[in-house]
């Protein structure tokens, strides 16, 4: 059977993951949270006392280096050389190291090269930066998600907060966002762009229904 692709890019706290998931489930295909895996190359660099901008040293690391991706009551967990690291992957610094670590090809080559083998035999939606114009260019669906800075920024502080995971102000987080979206669309391999086959979608004041709406407007015309 043909596998499906669906692409959701866009800058952090657009509702990437929320909207993901909600396509995943609808269609009942498998979600794949990208951004993860750069976190836990910057979660094992940090543990290992590597720089996350040390490019020799990280190359050196992802040689070898054991990411897996698993599903426990449809929830995504990620494993870094076998320990389940989904919870110590969303620190402050684990956030901007992914960022950081993000900018190196032989990082991303790695990370790609998963991605892809998990699209070649899974139909999927996957979310993060570069699917729609570099991971599964030719995607079915693409989407660009955006939203204000001010409104993706509250969106995270509210996501922290009702987690109970909330460790920054909501000054800090908008900054972080300020730092990983200007280093994310500078960087030279594979930065944060549209594709030019994407659907832009603003979310700006939207509920999550009403995004989720739209968004699934758009798929179910597609496929
Ligand atoms: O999506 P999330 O915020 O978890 O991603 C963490 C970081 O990983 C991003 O800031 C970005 O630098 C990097 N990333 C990337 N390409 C992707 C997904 C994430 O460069 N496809």
């Amino acid at each position: 059977m043909k596998k499906i692709q669906i692409a959701i890019d866009g800058p952090s706290g657009a509702g990437k993951s929320t909207m993901a998931k909600i396509v995943s489930k609808e269609l009942g295909i498998l979600y794949l949270d990208t951004g993860a895996m750069y976190r836990a190359v910057a979660l094992k660099a940090i543990k290992s006392g590597i720089g996350t901008k040390d490019s020799a040293a990280l190359a050196k690391m992802v040689e070898d280096i054991d990411i897996r991706i698993d599903y426990k009551d449809g929830q995504q967990k990620v494993y870094l050389d076998g320990e389940d690291v989904t919870e110590d992957i969303r620190t402050p610094d684990v956030t901007v190291g992914s960022s950081d670590v993000a900018v190196f090809p032989e990082v991303r080559k790695k990370m790609v090269d998963l991605q892809r083998e998990i699209a070649k035999t899974n139909s999927v939606v996957m979310d993060g930066r570069d699917i729609g114009t570099h991971v599964l260019p030719n995607a079915e669906v693409k989407i660009f998600l955006t939203a204000s800075a001010e409104d993706r920024a509250k969106r995270r502080y509210e996501e922290l907060k009702e987690k109970g995971t909330l460790k920054q102000t909501f000054d800090e987080i908008k900054q972080e966002m300020e730092y990983r979206d200007k280093n994310d669309s500078n960087r030279i391999v594979s930065p944060l762009k549209k594709a030019d086959d994407a659907i832009l979608l603003d979310t700006s004041g939207l509920s999550i229904e009403e995004s989720a709406k739209k968004i699934l407007d758009i798929v179910r015309t597609r496929i």
